[in-house]
Parts: structure tokens; sequence; C-alpha cells
């Protein structure tokens, strides 16, 4: 098993450095989504925070991904490719982008993606406002996990326990399988793998100096998912839609930070009775 990398206080303070350009570029992708946009003028909207905050992309170049935002509509789950097809009016779009800087001779990573209907909620069919809010929900409820549970299985269950909540007569959210969270830090993807749904097996346990991106991915529909032929671009295999959030989270002495996010978690982490413990 290859080792997880635990970070200092101060280590963790530079990578609260990195998670808040992140929120940062998440701010100005919301208010800049709007109808008739195309992704790749918003691809360009995510570059310029980065360079305005002197920081670098961790996207641009990763495994030759071609820009610095993931832009994902509709039934895209993940891995969008910016390109000049303007957002309309009802779409659900999912934006996952990180940022590094570099710290005592190291990188230092942030990554958070959220998903939004373009035009804003009552511009979105039911269906959408029902997957995004059950995404972003499952989300908090995995993060809230974090600060009371002893593995990190804990975030599968709690995602799980999100879908079965708002399962209906006929319907309940599908989790992907085949993306997963991960530790982050150094660089962007690290161990361990955070699996979005329930596992046998013992699962490491969560110890402060951890840094854990926490990303589930929900579909409307079937969870099997395919890779479009640019290579990148992940697709549901039935058309359904797909939701995505993701925030980089650090386990601490006292409890969890939520890197990525501005107030450090508090307003998501509310609803858990859980304060962010800088
Ligand atoms: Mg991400
Ligand atoms: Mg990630």
């Amino acid at each position: 098993m290859t080792r997880i990398e635990l970070k200092s206080t101060e280590q963790i303070a530079f990578m609260r450095d990195a998670g808040l350009i992140v929120a940062d570029i998440h701010r100005a992708l919301r208010q800049a989504a709007q109808p008739g946009v195309t992704p790749l003028e918003l691809d360009e909207v995510s570059a310029q925070i980065i360079r305005a905050h002197g920081g670098k992309s961790n996207f641009l170049g990763y495994g030759g991904f071609p820009a610095t935002v993931c832009i994902s509509v509709n039934d895209v789950v993940v891995h969008g490719i910016p390109d000049d097809t303007p957002l309309r009016e009802g779409d659900l779009v999912s934006f996952d982008c990180g940022a590094y800087i570099r710290r005592s001779g190291q990188q230092w990573h942030g990554d958070a993606a959220f998903s939004m209907i373009v035009g804003g909620d009552e511009a979105g069919s039911q269906r959408a406002r029902r997957l995004n809010a059950i995404t972003e929900e499952s989300m908090w409820a995995a993060i809230a996990a974090l600060a009371t549970s002893k593995r990190i299985s804990c975030v599968g269950e709690a995602v799980e326990a999100v879908t079965e909540k708002y399962r209906e007569d006929d319907w309940v959210a599908g989790i992907v399988e085949e993306y997963t969270g991960h530790g982050i830090g150094t660089a962007m993807h690290q161990p361990p793998e955070i699996l979005n749904y329930p596992v046998r097996g013992l699962q490491p346990k969560i110890r402060p100096g951890m840094v854990l991106a926490i990303e589930p991915m929900l579909t409307d529909g079937d969870i099997a998912t395919e890779v479009l032929d640019d290579d990148w671009t992940v697709v549901t295999r039935d058309g359904a839609l797909a939701a995505h959030w993701e925030h980089t989270v650090a386990v601490t002495e006292g409890g969890i930070w939520v890197l990525t996010a501005p107030d450090g978690g508090e307003a998501g982490l509310a609803p858990y009775g859980i304060t962010p413990a800088p």
C-alpha cells in the first residue's frame, strides 16, 4: 500500500492558499456561466483568475488535458473539454478545476468542483434540480462524516445514505463508481483512493494531517459511463444527466477544514452540527 502524505499545520496553511484560489475561480465561473457563453470563454475566465493570484493550473497539461477547467454539460459526467458550443439556459453544467502554488520548494494543490443550472435553478428541469441538490448534499454529508468517523469508508457510506434518503418508488440517484476522490497535497492526485459507495474491507484510518478531495458524481439514471473518442469526455452510457461536487478537505487536530470553501465549510457543515477547525 502506498503511503498517505501527512501535512504539517504550515503545509495545510499553504494548501489553504491554493484552496482560496480555487474558490475564487468558482466564484468567477458562477458569475460568468450565462446562456450564450462558451466553455472556451469560461476557461479563459479560470486562467485569468489563476494568473491574477500568482498560481498555476494543475489541470492544464495534466495527462495532456488542454484547459484549466473541466466543463461537463448535461450527460457529461466529468473531464469535459471546453469547446465553443454556447451554454443554453437550463443546462446542468459541472465545473471542476484546480490550482497550485509553490511554497518551500514544493507544489501545494487545491481541487474542487461544483454543478449549476445555467440561467438559475428555475431555468432547469425538476430532474436537473433534484440531481444537483442531492449531489451537493451527498458531498457535504461525506465531508461531515470525516469529522466524526474512524475510517475513510465513511465517505461512501454517507454518499449512499443521501441517495437512499431521496429514493422514490421507481428512482434513485446513481453513484458513479469508475471515478473516485483522492488524497491531495504536493500533487493533485495521491493515495488514498476514496470510493463514493460503501465497500467491504478495511479502509485507511482518518488521521490529522490528511488532506482529501471528496467528490461524489451522481447520475439521474444508470451508473455506466463511457469515454468519448477524445479520450477525455466521460458520458453516461444511457444519456442521463450527471452532477459532480468536490471540495479539498484537511483533517486537522481539532476536526476538519474545507480548504476550497471561502468560509472553510461553515455553512455547508452547519446542518451536521460541525464547525470547521482550522
Ligand atoms: Mg476536481
Ligand atoms: Mg479531484
